[in-house]
């Protein structure tokens, strides 16, 4: 097991694409990190760089304080579990699983016993004589898993291992990952697209866009503190409501002014955000998550504040139920209590339920648009 740091790395392929610039993270020993952004984003080439199946263009790869870049692929003491499983159709699972241990000829009594014991704790003791062709989808993927997990690698790389099974298997198996990853406590590096994967999965997530990171925390931190508005729309399903407007009042009286309506904020907005000060009299973007709205009818509640519309469209998802409305220009998602439900066509008032401390810290500037 070992700590992975990328240093300022870039990548520009042969024909002139940049995938990646100025890359800087660091995996420590036995964490979970999971690169996640949409599709285009760079971040199956940041794998691949760290595997060493990609040329590093600049920068430095180090894997357990060795510097790689020039280090092939075989010795980099990694393993990578990809989408495709890549598994041999003619090799049993037991021969699947030990074939990498056989290239380096381990004797045949060690392998056997390696293969049991991955076998064993990805639950495939019972399926090691079939042939892939007559596995699921997950104990497929649980094949790739197993090959990774009986050559003790310094770090896991999984490139979106997933992704090709169905949504309920795919929630099971990511229980797993997470299970079996925490057992070995081995460093491991997952890129996904599917921000609830990397949400569930990550001790920290790296968030990237067109090749650049935008930021790296702990999921809850990603969640409540987004850097930037991509990340506050990237991260959070349904996601978080983006109004434009304008910041009014004072600091003892501090307002927002969306779409013709006012929106009282609390006076320590100000305390908590000190920076919101320079922000008077200015275009902002509010940030307000579809959960920290209630449709309520307190439309005259004392302290009570809210952006008054018509509800035209409710969803109904079991536990919750999503009520949207407009704001002006822009779409409004809340997130309801089955009790609050409505039908569309009638006026909804999307009341900040904890407007003190959920508004305020996702105040962004109009300029980061
Ligand atoms: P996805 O989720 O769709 O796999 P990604 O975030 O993993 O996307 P990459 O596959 O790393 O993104 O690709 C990043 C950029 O580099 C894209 O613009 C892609 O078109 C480009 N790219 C990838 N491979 C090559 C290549 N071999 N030659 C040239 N450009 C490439």
């Amino acid at each position: 097991m070992a700590e992975v740091d990328l240093t300022s790395v870039g990548k520009v392929y042969p024909d002139g694409t940049r995938a990646v610039t100025d890359l800087n993270l660091s995996i420590a020993d036995g964490e979970f990190l999971v690169l996640v952004g949409p599709s285009g984003c760079g971040k199956t080439t940041a794998l691949r760089m760290v595997a060493g199946l990609e040329d590093i263009s600049e920068g430095t790869v180090a894997i357990g304080g060795r510097a790689v870049n020039r280090v092939p692929a075989r010795d980099r003491d990694v393993a990578m579990v990809f989408q495709s499983y890549a598994l041999y159709p003619h090799l049993s699972v037991r021969d699947n699983i030990g074939f990498g241990l056989s290239l380096r000829k381990l004797p045949k009594r060690e392998i056997r016993q390696k293969v049991d014991h991955a076998a064993e704790i990805l639950g495939l003791t019972d399926h090691l004589h079939r042939k892939p062709r007559n596995l699921s989808g997950g104990q497929r993927q649980r094949v790739a898993m197993g090959r990774a997990i009986v050559r003790e690698p310094q770090a896991f790389l999984m490139d979106e291992p997933l992704s090709n099974l169905d949504a309920k298997l795919r929630v099971q198996m990511r229980a797993e990952i997470a299970r079996i990853q925490r057992d070995l406590g081995v460093t491991t590096i997952y890129v996904t697209h599917d921000q609830t994967e990397a949400m569930t999965l990550g001790d920290r997530v790296a968030v990237m866009k067109k090749g650049e990171l935008q930021q790296v925390a702990p999921p809850q931190e990603l969640y409540d503190r987004p850097t930037n508005l991509f990340v506050a729309g990237f991260i959070g399903s349904p996601a978080m409501n983006l109004l434009h407007g304008t910041l009014s009042g004072d600091a003892a009286n501090p307002r927002l002014e969306i779409g013709g309506q006012t929106l009282t904020l609390a006076g320590e907005a100000l305390t908590e955000r000190p920076a919101l000060a320079s922000y008077f009299g200015r275009d902002v973007v509010v940030g307000i998550r579809p959960e920290d709205m209630e449709d309520s009818e307190l439309v005259d509640a004392p302290g009570g504040s809210g952006l008054t519309s018509t509800a035209d469209l409710v969803e109904a998802m079991g536990s919750d139920v999503l009520v949207h409305f407009a704001v002006e220009a822009a779409q409004v998602v809340t997130e309801d209590t089955k009790e609050l439900a409505r039908d569309a066509g009638t006026d909804v008032l999307g009341h900040m339920e904890r407007p003190r401390t959920d508004l305020v810290a996702r105040f962004s500037p109009r300029t980061r648009v």
